[in-house]
């Protein structure tokens, strides 16, 4: 049985947890604040927006159609597996064509759960000695994050749940859902 607020993926039930009138609204008031910020950039220093695949696709389309700031967009994908290292994991960055030294970066990411995954991608960017470097997430689990990173940019902290839908799966199904469930 299937009721309006709920979805069925797979073997699993999701409900209604972040309904499209929110989302406007916190993506809404994020796009302000970027405008603001980064008001200064131009045609020749424009905002270097990096998305990061898959997850972020939807937010970052949405976001970016209230921005009128000059800006490029660009996307990424990381790729974890286990190094050799006793560090463990190990994140390449797949399909970064731009070169980003000396330019206004901000990271575009649909989800912050323990913060690794971001963490490495900044530790790995930074190397390329961009002019500032920032994140930006749709949604952030404060309560589970591990690393001392600071997120500039948070449209909504939520509690330890698992979410799909605008752009998060589960199991790779859920992504196309207008809204996120739980
Ligand atoms: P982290 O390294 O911060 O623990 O995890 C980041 C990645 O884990 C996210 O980019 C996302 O792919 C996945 N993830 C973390 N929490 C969730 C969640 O609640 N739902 C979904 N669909 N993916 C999540």
């Amino acid at each position: 049985m299937e009721f309006f607020n709920t979805v069925n993926v797979k073997d699993k039930t999701f409900e209604q947890y972040i309904g499209k009138y929110e989302l406007n609204s916190i993506i809404t008031d994020m796009a302000h604040r970027i405008n603001h910020d980064y008001r200064n950039c131009s045609n020749h220093n424009p905002l270097i927006i990096i998305g990061v695949l898959n997850g972020s696709f939807m937010f970052l389309a949405d976001l970016v159609k209230m921005l009128n700031i000059k800006c490029e967009i660009h996307f990424i994908k990381v790729s974890s597996y286990s190094g050799i290292h006793s560090t463990g994991k190990v994140t390449e960055i797949l399909g970064l064509t731009r070169n980003i030294t000396n330019q206004n970066v901000l990271i575009v990411e649909d989800i912050v759960d323990t913060g690794l995954t971001v963490r490495e991608l900044y530790h790995q960017l930074i190397l390329k000695k961009p002019f500032t470097l920032d994140i930006c997430t749709l949604l952030y689990k404060k309560v589970n994050c591990k690393v001392d990173l600071n997120i500039k940019y948070v449209c909504k902290e939520i509690e330890d749940k698992f979410v799909i839908g605008y752009g998060l799966d589960y199991d790779n199904l859920g992504r196309n859902l207008d809204m996120i469930y739980s």
